[in-house]
Protein backbone atom coordinates (compact mmCIF):
# COMPACT_ATOMS: atom_id res chain seq x y z
CA UNK A 1 0.00 0.00 0.00
CA UNK A 2 1.42 3.67 -1.13
CA UNK A 3 0.50 6.73 0.78
CA UNK A 4 0.08 9.64 -1.79
CA UNK A 5 3.03 12.28 -1.12
CA UNK A 6 1.96 15.00 0.50
CA UNK A 7 3.00 17.11 -2.75
CA UNK A 8 -0.47 15.31 -4.37
CA UNK A 9 -2.48 16.36 -1.43
CA UNK A 10 -3.66 19.74 -0.60
CA UNK A 11 -5.94 20.84 2.12
CA UNK A 12 -8.78 23.11 1.87
CA UNK A 13 -10.93 25.31 4.51
CA UNK A 14 -10.76 23.54 7.96
CA UNK A 15 -9.71 23.85 11.61
CA UNK A 16 -6.53 21.59 10.55
CA UNK A 17 -5.45 23.86 7.76
CA UNK A 18 -6.22 26.42 9.94
CA UNK A 19 -3.59 25.06 12.63
CA UNK A 20 -1.34 24.10 9.80
CA UNK A 21 -1.43 28.12 8.98
CA UNK A 22 -0.62 28.53 13.05
CA UNK A 23 2.17 26.23 12.70
CA UNK A 24 3.48 27.97 9.64
CA UNK A 25 3.43 31.52 11.46
CA UNK A 26 5.34 29.84 13.90
CA UNK A 27 8.11 28.35 12.49
CA UNK A 28 8.41 31.20 9.72
CA UNK A 29 8.90 33.95 12.73
CA UNK A 30 12.21 31.79 13.06
CA UNK A 31 14.76 33.89 11.35
CA UNK A 32 17.62 31.66 10.13
CA UNK A 33 20.12 33.70 12.17
CA UNK A 34 18.15 32.80 15.13
CA UNK A 35 18.20 29.11 13.95
CA UNK A 36 21.88 29.27 13.27
CA UNK A 37 23.18 30.91 16.36
CA UNK A 38 24.64 28.02 18.29
CA UNK A 39 26.02 26.14 14.97
CA UNK A 40 27.71 29.13 14.40
CA UNK A 41 29.28 30.34 17.70
CA UNK A 42 30.16 26.43 18.10
CA UNK A 43 32.89 26.42 15.24
CA UNK A 44 33.65 30.19 15.87
CA UNK A 45 31.87 31.99 12.33
CA UNK A 46 30.60 35.42 12.59
CA UNK A 47 27.36 35.49 14.31
CA UNK A 48 26.28 38.82 14.57
CA UNK A 49 27.61 42.62 16.01
CA UNK A 50 29.13 42.39 18.88
CA UNK A 51 28.26 38.58 18.84
CA UNK A 52 24.45 39.31 18.37
CA UNK A 53 23.99 39.71 22.24
CA UNK A 54 21.87 42.89 21.89
CA UNK A 55 21.12 42.59 18.52
CA UNK A 56 18.69 39.59 18.07
CA UNK A 57 16.73 37.16 20.57
CA UNK A 58 17.78 33.80 21.20
CA UNK A 59 15.96 31.07 20.70
CA UNK A 60 15.29 29.98 24.50
CA UNK A 61 14.60 26.92 26.58
CA UNK A 62 15.98 23.93 25.45
CA UNK A 63 17.45 25.59 22.77
CA UNK A 64 19.54 27.80 24.88
CA UNK A 65 23.27 28.30 24.66
CA UNK A 66 24.24 26.39 27.80
CA UNK A 67 21.04 23.19 26.99
CA UNK A 68 22.81 19.86 25.95
CA UNK A 69 19.86 19.69 23.48
CA UNK A 70 20.03 22.79 21.90
CA UNK A 71 20.04 22.21 17.73
CA UNK A 72 17.42 19.61 18.33
CA UNK A 73 14.12 21.94 17.38
CA UNK A 74 16.52 23.66 14.58
CA UNK A 75 16.81 20.08 12.86
CA UNK A 76 12.55 20.04 13.57
CA UNK A 77 11.96 23.37 11.92
CA UNK A 78 14.45 21.81 8.82
CA UNK A 79 11.69 19.02 8.28
CA UNK A 80 8.87 21.42 8.85
CA UNK A 81 10.12 23.84 6.11
CA UNK A 82 10.25 20.43 3.97
CA UNK A 83 7.05 19.34 4.89
CA UNK A 84 4.97 22.57 4.18
CA UNK A 85 6.96 23.05 0.94
CA UNK A 86 5.58 19.99 -0.62
CA UNK A 87 2.13 20.24 1.43
CA UNK A 88 1.93 23.90 -0.14
CA UNK A 89 4.38 24.50 -2.82
CA UNK A 90 5.05 27.81 -1.22
CA UNK A 91 8.63 28.53 -2.07
CA UNK A 92 9.25 30.35 1.40
CA UNK A 93 9.20 27.16 2.33
CA UNK A 94 12.33 26.27 0.58
CA UNK A 95 14.08 29.56 0.79
CA UNK A 96 13.42 29.75 4.78
CA UNK A 97 15.10 25.64 4.90
CA UNK A 98 17.63 26.32 2.44
CA UNK A 99 19.01 29.16 4.29
CA UNK A 100 19.62 26.52 7.21
CA UNK A 101 20.53 23.86 5.60
CA UNK A 102 23.35 26.30 3.27
CA UNK A 103 24.42 27.90 7.05
CA UNK A 104 24.89 24.56 8.58
CA UNK A 105 26.92 23.44 5.61
CA UNK A 106 29.02 26.42 6.10
CA UNK A 107 29.37 25.37 10.03
CA UNK A 108 30.39 21.65 8.91
CA UNK A 109 33.52 23.62 6.36
CA UNK A 110 34.54 25.39 9.12
CA UNK A 111 35.29 22.06 10.97
CA UNK A 112 36.25 19.70 8.78
CA UNK A 113 36.00 16.65 10.31
CA UNK A 114 32.23 16.34 8.93
CA UNK A 115 31.05 16.42 12.32
CA UNK A 116 28.21 19.46 12.69
CA UNK A 117 26.23 20.25 15.48
CA UNK A 118 25.00 23.71 17.92
CA UNK A 119 27.03 21.71 20.96
CA UNK A 120 30.76 20.89 20.69
CA UNK A 121 31.74 16.53 20.04
CA UNK A 122 32.66 16.75 23.63
CA UNK A 123 29.11 15.90 24.70
CA UNK A 124 28.87 12.60 22.45
CA UNK A 125 32.71 11.73 24.28
CA UNK A 126 30.66 12.54 27.19
CA UNK A 127 28.41 9.92 26.43
CA UNK A 128 30.89 7.06 25.02
CA UNK A 129 32.71 7.50 28.65
CA UNK A 130 29.54 6.42 30.00
CA UNK A 131 29.33 10.19 31.81
CA UNK A 132 26.54 11.88 32.56
CA UNK A 133 24.85 13.92 29.11
CA UNK A 134 21.24 14.46 27.91
CA UNK A 135 20.65 12.82 24.55
CA UNK A 136 23.38 13.92 22.10
CA UNK A 137 22.30 11.84 19.34
CA UNK A 138 18.80 12.75 20.08
CA UNK A 139 19.57 15.69 18.92
CA UNK A 140 21.78 14.68 15.99
CA UNK A 141 19.04 12.78 14.74
CA UNK A 142 16.89 15.87 14.56
CA UNK A 143 19.11 17.73 12.61
CA UNK A 144 19.60 14.84 10.26
CA UNK A 145 16.30 13.57 9.85
CA UNK A 146 16.01 17.55 8.88
CA UNK A 147 19.07 17.43 6.52
CA UNK A 148 17.24 14.14 4.94
CA UNK A 149 13.64 15.87 4.82
CA UNK A 150 15.17 19.04 2.93
CA UNK A 151 16.69 16.10 0.51
CA UNK A 152 13.76 14.55 0.03
CA UNK A 153 11.16 17.00 -0.26
CA UNK A 154 12.83 19.85 -1.55
CA UNK A 155 15.45 18.11 -3.62
CA UNK A 156 17.99 19.93 -1.68
CA UNK A 157 21.69 18.18 -2.58
CA UNK A 158 23.90 20.32 -0.24
CA UNK A 159 21.44 18.83 2.79
CA UNK A 160 22.48 15.24 1.22
CA UNK A 161 26.23 15.99 1.20
CA UNK A 162 25.78 17.47 5.24
CA UNK A 163 24.28 14.19 6.55
CA UNK A 164 27.15 12.05 4.03
CA UNK A 165 29.98 13.95 5.77
CA UNK A 166 28.34 13.16 8.91
CA UNK A 167 28.15 10.12 8.11
CA UNK A 168 31.82 9.83 7.64
CA UNK A 169 32.40 11.47 11.17
CA UNK A 170 30.45 8.90 12.68
CA UNK A 171 32.33 5.96 11.54
CA UNK A 172 34.99 7.05 11.91
CA UNK A 173 34.22 7.76 15.88
CA UNK A 174 32.47 4.93 16.35
CA UNK A 175 34.92 1.93 14.53
CA UNK A 176 37.20 1.44 17.15
CA UNK A 177 34.76 1.32 20.09
CA UNK A 178 34.58 -2.51 21.39
CA UNK A 179 30.76 -3.63 22.19
CA UNK A 180 30.73 -2.77 25.77
CA UNK A 181 31.54 0.57 25.28
CA UNK A 182 29.05 0.61 21.98
CA UNK A 183 26.34 -1.06 24.73
CA UNK A 184 26.93 1.75 27.46
CA UNK A 185 26.55 4.63 24.94
CA UNK A 186 23.71 3.32 23.61
CA UNK A 187 22.00 3.43 26.93
CA UNK A 188 21.32 7.16 26.75
CA UNK A 189 18.78 8.09 24.71
CA UNK A 190 19.47 8.29 20.74
CA UNK A 191 15.94 8.80 19.45
CA UNK A 192 15.75 7.66 15.56
CA UNK A 193 19.56 8.03 15.25
CA UNK A 194 19.44 4.54 13.03
CA UNK A 195 16.64 6.00 11.15
CA UNK A 196 18.78 8.46 9.67
CA UNK A 197 21.60 5.63 8.37
CA UNK A 198 18.96 3.18 7.09
CA UNK A 199 17.73 6.16 5.19
CA UNK A 200 20.78 6.47 4.15
CA UNK A 201 21.49 3.70 3.13
CA UNK A 202 17.77 3.28 0.93
CA UNK A 203 19.35 6.51 -0.80
CA UNK A 204 22.61 6.14 -1.60
CA UNK A 205 23.54 2.19 -0.78
CA UNK A 206 26.32 3.27 1.28
CA UNK A 207 27.53 0.48 3.48
CA UNK A 208 28.76 2.33 5.73
CA UNK A 209 25.69 4.13 6.75
CA UNK A 210 24.64 0.15 6.79
CA UNK A 211 27.24 -0.53 9.52
CA UNK A 212 26.10 2.59 11.35
CA UNK A 213 22.71 1.30 11.37
CA UNK A 214 23.72 -1.91 13.02
CA UNK A 215 25.67 -0.45 15.56
CA UNK A 216 22.91 1.66 16.83
CA UNK A 217 20.75 -1.80 17.26
CA UNK A 218 20.18 -1.57 21.24
CA UNK A 219 20.47 -5.04 22.10
CA UNK A 220 19.79 -4.52 26.23
CA UNK A 221 16.12 -2.72 24.80
CA UNK A 222 15.34 -4.81 21.23
CA UNK A 223 16.20 -8.52 21.97
CA UNK A 224 13.52 -9.17 24.57
CA UNK A 225 10.84 -7.65 21.81
CA UNK A 226 12.55 -10.51 19.01
CA UNK A 227 11.63 -13.06 21.78
CA UNK A 228 8.53 -12.08 22.73
CA UNK A 229 8.93 -10.28 26.34
CA UNK A 230 7.02 -7.09 25.54
CA UNK A 231 7.13 -5.95 28.91
CA UNK A 232 8.36 -2.53 29.02
CA UNK A 233 8.67 -2.10 32.96
CA UNK A 234 8.16 1.73 34.19
CA UNK A 235 10.78 2.35 30.69
CA UNK A 236 11.21 6.11 29.38
CA UNK A 237 8.35 5.85 26.72
CA UNK A 238 10.11 8.03 24.15
CA UNK A 239 13.23 6.30 24.23
CA UNK A 240 11.43 3.02 23.18
CA UNK A 241 9.31 4.30 20.61
CA UNK A 242 11.87 5.59 17.90
CA UNK A 243 13.84 2.21 18.47
CA UNK A 244 11.01 0.73 17.49
CA UNK A 245 10.14 2.78 14.60
CA UNK A 246 13.84 2.07 13.61
CA UNK A 247 13.00 -1.63 13.35
CA UNK A 248 9.63 -1.02 11.27
CA UNK A 249 11.61 0.54 8.44
CA UNK A 250 13.92 -1.90 8.33
CA UNK A 251 11.82 -4.95 7.52
CA UNK A 252 10.72 -2.75 4.41
CA UNK A 253 14.39 -1.68 3.15
CA UNK A 254 16.29 -4.86 4.36
CA UNK A 255 13.38 -6.85 3.27
CA UNK A 256 13.67 -8.79 6.61
CA UNK A 257 10.41 -11.04 7.82
CA UNK A 258 9.36 -10.23 11.43
CA UNK A 259 6.29 -9.77 13.01
CA UNK A 260 7.39 -7.95 16.12
CA UNK A 261 7.03 -4.38 15.13
CA UNK A 262 3.34 -5.36 14.55
CA UNK A 263 2.65 -7.25 17.65
CA UNK A 264 4.89 -4.29 20.14
CA UNK A 265 2.36 -2.08 18.30
CA UNK A 266 -0.77 -4.19 19.23
CA UNK A 267 0.53 -4.28 22.78
CA UNK A 268 0.69 -0.62 22.68
CA UNK A 269 -2.47 -0.44 21.33
CA UNK A 270 -4.35 -3.04 23.84
CA UNK A 271 -2.49 -1.90 27.26
CA UNK A 272 -0.71 1.14 27.15
CA UNK A 273 -2.56 3.66 25.04
CA UNK A 274 -4.66 6.03 26.83
CA UNK A 275 -8.21 6.99 25.61
CA UNK A 276 -6.53 10.11 23.55
CA UNK A 277 -4.37 7.62 21.51
CA UNK A 278 -1.63 9.04 24.19
CA UNK A 279 0.99 6.60 25.95
CA UNK A 280 3.17 7.53 29.11
CA UNK A 281 2.85 9.22 32.48
CA UNK A 282 5.38 11.38 33.08
CA UNK A 283 7.37 9.70 30.52
CA UNK A 284 7.02 6.59 31.48
CA UNK A 285 5.13 3.01 30.85
CA UNK A 286 3.78 1.63 33.45
CA UNK A 287 2.62 -2.29 34.09
CA UNK A 288 0.02 -3.31 32.38
CA UNK A 289 -3.28 -3.97 33.92
CA UNK A 290 -2.46 -0.32 36.21
CA UNK A 291 -3.58 2.15 33.81
CA UNK A 292 -6.27 3.68 36.26
CA UNK A 293 -3.28 4.61 38.93
CA UNK A 294 -2.11 6.47 36.13
CA UNK A 295 -4.58 8.80 35.09
CA UNK A 296 -2.26 12.40 36.57
CA UNK A 297 -1.67 15.34 35.06
CA UNK A 298 1.39 14.13 32.87
CA UNK A 299 -0.09 11.92 30.63
CA UNK A 300 0.67 11.26 26.99
CA UNK A 301 3.91 13.21 26.26
CA UNK A 302 2.83 14.51 22.74
CA UNK A 303 6.23 13.11 20.97
CA UNK A 304 5.10 9.65 21.86
CA UNK A 305 1.68 10.01 20.04
CA UNK A 306 4.13 11.34 17.15
CA UNK A 307 6.04 8.43 17.29
CA UNK A 308 3.39 5.69 17.48
CA UNK A 309 1.86 7.74 14.31
CA UNK A 310 4.96 7.05 12.60
CA UNK A 311 5.17 3.73 13.52
CA UNK A 312 1.40 3.31 12.66
CA UNK A 313 2.23 4.67 9.10
CA UNK A 314 5.38 2.55 8.65
CA UNK A 315 3.32 -0.76 9.39
CA UNK A 316 0.26 0.22 7.41
CA UNK A 317 2.25 0.84 4.21
CA UNK A 318 3.38 -2.96 5.15
CA UNK A 319 0.38 -4.41 6.32
CA UNK A 320 -2.77 -2.91 5.06
CA UNK A 321 -4.82 -3.14 8.20
CA UNK A 322 -7.50 -1.12 8.90
CA UNK A 323 -6.97 -1.31 12.62
CA UNK A 324 -3.23 1.50 12.01
CA UNK A 325 -5.46 3.78 10.40
CA UNK A 326 -8.16 3.70 12.88
CA UNK A 327 -5.48 4.43 15.61
CA UNK A 328 -3.89 7.20 13.28
CA UNK A 329 -7.87 8.44 13.12
CA UNK A 330 -7.92 8.04 17.27
CA UNK A 331 -5.00 10.06 18.01
CA UNK A 332 -5.18 12.65 14.98
CA UNK A 333 -8.36 13.72 16.38
CA UNK A 334 -8.18 13.52 20.40
CA UNK A 335 -4.86 14.56 20.56
CA UNK A 336 -2.76 15.55 17.42
CA UNK A 337 -5.25 18.36 16.58
CA UNK A 338 -6.11 19.71 20.02
CA UNK A 339 -2.67 19.62 21.27
CA UNK A 340 -2.67 23.46 19.11
CA UNK A 341 -4.35 26.43 20.97
CA UNK A 342 -6.43 27.98 18.38
CA UNK A 343 -5.97 31.56 20.22
CA UNK A 344 -2.37 31.66 20.62
CA UNK A 345 -0.51 28.51 18.21
CA UNK A 346 1.22 27.54 20.98
CA UNK A 347 1.37 23.70 22.07
CA UNK A 348 0.83 21.57 24.68
CA UNK A 349 3.58 19.23 25.83
CA UNK A 350 1.60 16.71 27.96
CA UNK A 351 -2.11 15.87 27.66
CA UNK A 352 -3.56 15.75 31.02
CA UNK A 353 -5.88 12.78 32.59
CA UNK A 354 -6.60 14.01 35.74
CA UNK A 355 -9.70 14.93 36.39
CA UNK A 356 -9.31 18.62 36.93
CA UNK A 357 -6.18 19.83 35.45
CA UNK A 358 -5.90 21.15 31.68
CA UNK A 359 -3.39 22.09 28.50
CA UNK A 360 -0.65 23.84 29.67
CA UNK A 361 1.02 25.39 26.70
CA UNK A 362 4.34 26.33 25.70
CA UNK A 363 6.05 29.80 24.71
CA UNK A 364 6.76 31.08 21.23
CA UNK A 365 10.49 31.72 22.34
CA UNK A 366 11.18 30.21 25.38
CA UNK A 367 10.22 27.07 25.63
CA UNK A 368 11.35 24.82 22.31
CA UNK A 369 10.90 21.14 24.31
CA UNK A 370 10.62 17.97 22.05
CA UNK A 371 7.01 18.07 21.93
CA UNK A 372 7.13 21.95 20.21
CA UNK A 373 9.53 20.15 18.07
CA UNK A 374 7.59 17.15 16.66
CA UNK A 375 4.48 19.92 16.65
CA UNK A 376 6.58 21.72 14.30
CA UNK A 377 5.96 18.83 11.89
CA UNK A 378 2.25 17.36 13.02
CA UNK A 379 1.25 20.03 12.19
CA UNK A 380 2.30 20.26 8.26
CA UNK A 381 1.71 16.81 7.37
CA UNK A 382 -1.85 16.15 7.98
CA UNK A 383 -1.82 15.46 4.45
CA UNK A 384 0.59 12.35 4.39
CA UNK A 385 -2.03 9.46 5.79
CA UNK A 386 -5.40 10.29 4.12
CA UNK A 387 -5.13 8.77 0.93
CA UNK A 388 -3.63 5.56 -0.28
CA UNK A 389 -3.41 4.01 -3.21
CA UNK A 390 -2.45 0.35 -4.59
CA UNK A 391 -3.04 -0.33 -8.71
CA UNK A 392 -6.10 1.27 -9.84
CA UNK A 393 -7.59 1.81 -6.10
CA UNK A 394 -7.30 4.67 -4.15
CA UNK A 395 -7.84 4.56 -0.62
CA UNK A 396 -9.66 7.55 1.42
CA UNK A 397 -8.47 6.81 4.86
CA UNK A 398 -9.28 10.28 6.95
CA UNK A 399 -11.84 12.42 6.51
CA UNK A 400 -9.58 15.33 6.08
CA UNK A 401 -10.95 18.50 3.59
CA UNK A 402 -8.99 17.73 0.35
CA UNK A 403 -8.21 18.29 -3.03
CA UNK A 404 -6.17 14.72 -3.88
CA UNK A 405 -4.42 14.91 -7.50
CA UNK A 406 -3.32 11.68 -8.88
CA UNK A 407 -2.06 13.24 -12.09
CA UNK A 408 -0.62 9.65 -13.49
CA UNK A 409 -3.97 8.03 -13.83
CA UNK A 410 -5.99 11.63 -14.36
CA UNK A 411 -7.99 11.89 -11.27
CA UNK A 412 -8.66 15.07 -8.86
CA UNK A 413 -10.73 14.15 -6.09
CA UNK A 414 -11.86 16.88 -3.55
CA UNK A 415 -13.29 15.68 0.11
CA UNK A 416 -15.98 17.81 1.43
CA UNK A 417 -16.54 17.07 5.15
CA UNK A 418 -16.74 19.41 8.52
CA UNK A 419 -15.37 16.10 10.21
CA UNK A 420 -14.88 15.76 13.57
CA UNK A 421 -18.12 18.24 13.73
CA UNK A 422 -19.99 15.81 11.46
CA UNK A 423 -20.51 12.16 10.36
CA UNK A 424 -20.73 12.49 6.97
CA UNK A 425 -18.15 13.17 4.27
CA UNK A 426 -18.26 13.90 0.38
CA UNK A 427 -16.14 12.65 -2.36
CA UNK A 428 -16.74 14.84 -5.37
CA UNK A 429 -14.67 13.72 -8.65
CA UNK A 430 -13.25 16.95 -10.24
CA UNK A 431 -11.06 14.73 -13.07
CA UNK A 432 -12.14 11.61 -13.95
CA UNK A 433 -9.59 9.38 -15.07
CA UNK A 434 -10.42 7.20 -18.72
CA UNK A 435 -10.48 3.49 -17.28
CA UNK A 436 -12.03 1.86 -14.44
CA UNK A 437 -10.74 2.75 -10.83
CA UNK A 438 -12.36 1.31 -7.41
CA UNK A 439 -12.99 4.23 -4.64
CA UNK A 440 -12.70 2.97 -0.98
CA UNK A 441 -13.94 5.30 1.46
CA UNK A 442 -13.20 4.28 4.83
CA UNK A 443 -16.32 4.70 7.54
CA UNK A 444 -14.89 3.17 10.85
CA UNK A 445 -13.40 -0.42 10.31
CA UNK A 446 -14.85 -1.14 7.02
CA UNK A 447 -15.19 0.46 3.51
CA UNK A 448 -17.37 1.64 1.46
CA UNK A 449 -16.73 0.58 -2.20
CA UNK A 450 -17.59 2.45 -5.69
CA UNK A 451 -15.76 0.54 -8.75
CA UNK A 452 -16.42 2.48 -11.86
CA UNK A 453 -15.73 4.67 -15.27
CA UNK A 454 -16.14 7.96 -13.36
CA UNK A 455 -17.43 11.16 -14.67
CA UNK A 456 -16.71 14.29 -13.88
CA UNK A 457 -18.79 15.77 -11.24
CA UNK A 458 -19.64 12.42 -9.56
CA UNK A 459 -20.11 12.81 -5.61
CA UNK A 460 -20.04 9.98 -3.15
CA UNK A 461 -21.70 10.83 0.11
CA UNK A 462 -20.71 8.55 3.20
CA UNK A 463 -22.26 8.20 6.58
CA UNK A 464 -20.72 6.89 9.96
CA UNK A 465 -23.46 5.77 12.51
CA UNK A 466 -21.96 7.67 15.61
CA UNK A 467 -23.48 6.26 19.05
CA UNK A 468 -22.15 7.20 22.94
CA UNK A 469 -19.79 4.74 24.11
CA UNK A 470 -17.78 4.08 26.85
CA UNK A 471 -14.38 2.88 27.33
CA UNK A 472 -12.76 1.91 30.33
CA UNK A 473 -8.97 2.09 31.99
CA UNK A 474 -7.43 -0.68 32.41
CA UNK A 475 -7.51 -1.95 35.29
CA UNK A 476 -10.80 0.05 36.64
CA UNK A 477 -13.90 -1.02 34.82
CA UNK A 478 -15.44 2.29 36.83
CA UNK A 479 -12.90 4.31 35.36
CA UNK A 480 -14.67 5.53 31.93
CA UNK A 481 -13.97 7.46 28.88
CA UNK A 482 -16.53 8.68 26.80
CA UNK A 483 -16.81 8.48 22.88
CA UNK A 484 -19.30 9.80 20.41
CA UNK A 485 -17.92 7.83 17.36
CA UNK A 486 -14.21 8.06 17.27
CA UNK A 487 -14.16 11.63 19.08
CA UNK A 488 -13.30 11.40 22.79
CA UNK A 489 -15.85 14.29 24.51
CA UNK A 490 -14.42 15.40 27.88
CA UNK A 491 -16.59 17.60 30.63
CA UNK A 492 -15.90 21.22 31.18
CA UNK A 493 -14.84 21.92 34.23
CA UNK A 494 -14.07 26.13 34.45
CA UNK A 495 -12.44 28.30 32.52
CA UNK A 496 -8.88 28.88 33.71
CA UNK A 497 -6.96 32.50 33.25
CA UNK A 498 -3.49 31.77 31.74
CA UNK A 499 -2.39 28.02 30.77
CA UNK A 500 1.18 28.64 29.91
CA UNK A 501 4.17 27.59 31.11
CA UNK A 502 6.76 30.15 32.65
CA UNK A 503 9.84 29.76 31.37
CA UNK A 504 11.39 31.48 34.44
CA UNK A 505 11.11 28.01 36.42
CA UNK A 506 12.78 24.95 35.14
CA UNK A 507 11.17 22.61 33.20
CA UNK A 508 7.48 23.77 34.82
CA UNK A 509 5.54 21.82 32.92
CA UNK A 510 6.75 18.66 34.49
CA UNK A 511 6.22 20.25 38.02
CA UNK A 512 3.22 21.85 37.25
CA UNK A 513 1.02 22.45 40.07
CA UNK A 514 -2.72 22.52 38.54
CA UNK A 515 -4.54 23.04 41.61
CA UNK A 516 -7.49 21.27 41.07
CA UNK A 517 -9.82 22.19 43.73
CA UNK A 518 -11.27 19.03 45.56
CA UNK A 519 -15.28 19.44 44.41
CA UNK A 520 -13.68 18.06 41.10
CA UNK A 521 -11.39 15.75 41.63
CA UNK A 522 -13.67 12.89 41.03
CA UNK A 523 -16.64 13.78 38.41
CA UNK A 524 -19.41 10.67 38.54
CA UNK A 525 -20.89 10.50 34.81
CA UNK A 526 -24.74 11.45 34.87
CA UNK A 527 -27.23 10.90 32.06
CA UNK A 528 -26.42 12.78 28.44
CA UNK A 529 -28.65 15.24 26.63
CA UNK A 530 -27.74 16.09 23.17
CA UNK A 531 -27.38 19.62 22.61
CA UNK A 532 -29.81 20.71 20.12
CA UNK A 533 -28.30 21.90 16.48
CA UNK A 534 -24.77 21.30 17.81
CA UNK A 535 -23.28 18.30 16.32
CA UNK A 536 -21.29 16.28 19.44
CA UNK A 537 -21.98 18.48 22.12
CA UNK A 538 -23.88 17.21 25.16
CA UNK A 539 -25.24 18.13 28.57
CA UNK A 540 -25.18 15.78 32.00
CA UNK A 541 -28.08 15.59 33.94
CA UNK A 542 -26.34 17.84 36.75
CA UNK A 543 -25.21 20.31 34.44
CA UNK A 544 -21.80 19.81 32.86
CA UNK A 545 -21.34 20.82 29.40
CA UNK A 546 -19.51 17.89 27.17
CA UNK A 547 -17.79 18.40 24.06
CA UNK A 548 -14.83 17.18 22.14
CA UNK A 549 -11.44 17.42 23.66
CA UNK A 550 -9.60 18.73 20.84
CA UNK A 551 -11.63 21.77 21.45
CA UNK A 552 -11.42 22.26 24.59
CA UNK A 553 -9.02 25.07 25.65
CA UNK A 554 -8.04 27.51 28.52
CA UNK A 555 -10.34 25.51 30.58
CA UNK A 556 -10.32 21.91 33.56
CA UNK A 557 -11.90 19.04 31.87
CA UNK A 558 -12.81 15.49 32.62
CA UNK A 559 -11.96 12.93 30.71
CA UNK A 560 -12.03 9.86 32.81
CA UNK A 561 -15.27 9.85 34.69
CA UNK A 562 -16.70 7.87 37.63
CA UNK A 563 -19.14 5.75 36.39
ZN1 LIG B 1 8.22 15.43 23.72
Amino acid sequence: MIAFPLEQVRLTQSRWQENMQRDSAWVCSITSQQALHNFRTMVGLYSAKEGGYDTFTKMGGWESPDCDLRGHAVGHLLSSYALFYAATGDSLFYLKGDSVVQGIRSCQRVNGTGYVSAFPEGLIDRNIAGQSVWAPWYTLHKVMAGMLAQYTYCHNDTALAVVQDFAQWAERKLKGLDDATRRRMLRNEFGGMPEVWLDLYRLTGDDKARWLTDFFYDNAKLDPLYEGNFDMGTMHTNTFLPKVVAETKKSSIYNLQSSMPEHFFHEMVCHHVMAPGILSDKEHFFPVGTMHKHLSAYTGETCCTYNMLRMARELYAQHPDIRYVQYMEQALVNDILGQQDPATGMVHYFLPMQTGAYKLYSTPMNSFWCCVGSSFESHAKYGENIYWHSGDTVWVNLWIPSVLNWEEKGLRLRQETAFPRSNTTTLIVEQAPKHKITLMVRKDSTYQTVTRRFKKGDRIAVQREYALRTMAADGDASRVALFYGPILLAGRLGQVAHPFSDPTKHNDYYTYNYQVPDSIKNVELKELQPVEGQFAEFITSDGIRVSPLYDIHHERYVVYWKK
